[in-house]
């Protein structure tokens, strides 16, 4: 396998790759995913959360859906979107 094609292949995998985010209107500021999830996610000054940009690394991803599932608003979210 050429290393071009290595790198097309895991471009592709990244865009797939699940990524955290935060329906404003329906999170209130609990900060549960922030408690869960401070690998990714930190406080703004008024306890809304901050996501990390990009893909949610493998490693993080059972923390990913743990703080998804605690979300008391069901505004946090975890997609495959770009
Ligand atoms: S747990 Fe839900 S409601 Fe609380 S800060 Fe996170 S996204 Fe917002």
């Amino acid at each position: 396998m050429s290393a071009r094609s290595a790198g097309g292949r895991s471009q592709a995998r990244a865009g797939k790759a699940p990524r955290l985010r935060v329906n404003p209107i329906a999170c209130e500021a609990h900060g549960v995913c922030i408690e869960l999830l401070p690998e990714l996610i930190r406080a703004d000054p008024w306890g809304y959360p901050i996501i990390r940009p990009g893909p949610v690394p493998d490693h993080l991803l059972p923390l990913a859906r743990r703080a998804v599932a605690s979300c008391p608003t069901l505004a946090l979210l975890l997609g495959g979107q770009k």
